[in-house]
């Protein structure tokens, strides 16, 4: 049984024109990211239960996604709220949310009283604000409040560039969960790299997902992460985004969901596959 704890979704308005969307609402890099943006697909919540059935992905999160404008936020996390209700069973939600806004508390409010997980994923370099920043942590004790895990975007400084990255903070990512101890990580794409330093040592309220994984570093690269960090993995794909553009015309979710299970070593995998998304969610 496999739990996805990174997948996306975007509601129809959205997925008609992502460029002229975000043209609209103000959101330029969305827009860019977007726009003419091949690798990813946009699915329909049908065609998203479909998807998970043929890859026996019994339950998904949807994350939020990190708009500029609290908005935009709000809008995406009312639309996400329509589309998950009448599937609470099988998918959940993580809130868009800006913590640079001055209203980032209404909208955990809004969204935990929608019955919302977590926050993110978050991105600081798009939106504008600083790992070290008082204002974060007093973002984190928010979530930690509602018991929202909170997902970072973070992107790996010495990886590949692909058109429209933005850097991210990692180390001063990973001093904040250091310091705000009482609430609960996910630092996503194998937390922008940092794991695979030499000296790494993995903060207790920090996990790890694959998201993405075909783009950046492949399977092969669990074999080189120590124990005490591929405890903290959960699996996570990124689905909507084509992770096989030479293989399959969409998204799909099987193909990484095998390749993942054939890669990850058998004492990890309750963890890995359902466990970790548990501790995340509930
Ligand atoms: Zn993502």
């Amino acid at each position: 049984m496999i739990f996805d704890i990174h997948t996306h979704w975007f509601d129809e308005e959205i997925a008609a024109s992502p460029a002229g969307w975000a043209g609209q609402n103000s959101e330029p890099h969305f827009g860019a990211l977007m726009g003419g943006n091949k690798l990813q697909s946009f699915k329909s919540i049908d065609d998203f239960l479909r998807d998970m059935d043929a890859a026996e992905v019994e339950r998904a999160a949807i994350q939020g996604w990190y708009f500029e404008n609290s908005a935009n936020c709000r809008r995406w996390n009312r639309r996400a709220y329509a589309a998950v209700k009448k599937h609470s069973d099988r998918l959940c939600a993580f809130a868009s949310v800006n913590c640079a806004s001055s209203d980032f508390e209404g909208v955990l409010s809004e969204a935990f009283e929608m019955g919302f997980k977590g926050a993110g994923e978050l991105h600081d370099g798009v939106q504008g604000f600083s790992f070290g920043s008082a204002q974060f942590d007093e973002f984190c004790a928010c979530c930690a409040e509602k018991n929202f895990a909170i997902c970072l975007h973070l992107s790996d400084p010495r990886g590949r560039d692909y058109p429209n990255k933005v850097a991210t903070q990692n180390s001063p990512a990973f001093d904040a969960a250091r310091r705000n101890k009482s609430a609960k990580f996910l630092f996503a794409h194998f937390g922008g790299g940092e794991v695979f330093a030499e000296n790494f040592s993995p903060p207790e309220n920090v996990f790890y997902d694959c998201a993405a994984n075909t783009f950046l570093y492949g399977a092969a690269a669990y074999k080189k992460l120590p124990d005490s960090v591929m405890e903290k993995f959960a699996f996570g794909s990124d689905y909507s985004l084509r992770l096989y553009p030479r293989k399959y015309k969409t998204a799909e979710m099987r193909e990484f969901a095998a390749e993942n299970a054939a890669a990850v070593q058998k004492k990890f995998s309750q963890k890995f596959f359902r466990g970790n998304f548990e501790m995340l969610v509930g």
